[in-house]
């Protein structure tokens, strides 16, 4: 079995994020860039599969600029076979990923295609779904559990009434949640190999994807500064300021 990884560079979620003083965007220059978190969950699923016998080839796709480069090979270090980039601009939209990964698909016939929830730059929280669609495959969608029975997949997938449990048959697309698993770190002596592991590089062009934006940022600002909170001296006091101040009660 080959399941197919999608990870996206992003801002670390460490960052301090900082508006563009055009209001066009927000500032990437000089900014830690990191693997997103749940495509770190999807890689160390795969990775987990692979190590119980029952995948034999994970296989991690980033679609981006040549940078994207050191994401897949943080994704080869925790223990991935080898990588594909797709290079791209760093603008490029939900729906021309998902288009990409699908042709990324047609090539590599995998069985399963394992990405994050969402991403935590622009909270799209889309190419999953869109992928699933175009490709005609069953979803499974913000999985914090995953087994394989033969010719498909046991999920758990958080919903508002609990946990919905489900059997998905396989080829399919998978968006995997932050509470899947603790994703490991690469140790030093896996990150030497990785250098070593095979990183196929593609031009869009080359797959006809439209990647023409049809989404305009018209605006990004920065959310209002927090009023500092205040101590009050007993409950009187409390409910006074609910009722005529913050006027909640
Ligand atoms: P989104 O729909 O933008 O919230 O992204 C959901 C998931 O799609 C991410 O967690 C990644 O697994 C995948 N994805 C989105 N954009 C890219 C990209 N440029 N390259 C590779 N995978 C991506």
């Amino acid at each position: 079995m080959k399941i197919l990884v999608a990870v996206k560079r992003v801002i670390d979620y460490n960052v301090q994020i900082r508006v563009k003083p055009d209001n066009s965007g927000v500032e990437k220059d000089n900014v830690k860039m990191s693997m997103n978190p749940p495509d770190e969950n999807a890689v160390e699923e795969a990775i987990k599969l692979k190590d119980s016998g029952e995948v034999t080839e994970v296989v991690i796709v980033s679609i981006g600029q040549e940078k994207c480069q050191d994401t897949i090979r943080t994704a080869l270090a925790m223990g991935a076979d080898r990588g594909i980039l797709v290079k791209a601009g760093d603008d490029i939209e939900p729906l021309a990923v998902a288009k990409t990964l699908k042709n990324i698909v047609e090539k590599e016939k995998p069985n399963m295609v394992l990405l994050g929830k969402q991403a935590i730059d622009d909270y799209c929280n889309q190419t999953g779904q869109m992928l699933s669609a175009i490709l005609n495959w069953p979803q499974g969608c913000f999985v914090s559990e995953l087994g394989i029975n033969d010719s498909a997949i046991t999920i758990s997938r958080e919903i508002d009434e609990g946990l919905e449990q489900l059997e998905i048959q396989l080829p399919a697309v998978v968006t995997c949640d932050l509470r899947l698993n603790e994703p490991r770190f690469a140790s030093l002596p896996n990150i030497m190999k990785a250098k070593k592991k095979p990183i196929e590089i593609i031009e869009i062009e080359s797959l006809g994807v439209d990647t023409i934006p049809k989404v305009k940022y018209l605006k990004v600002e920065e959310p209002p500064v927090r009023q500092g909170g205040v101590m009050v001296a007993d409950v009187k006091e409390l409910i006074q300021k609910l009722k005529y101040e913050a006027k909640v009660i």
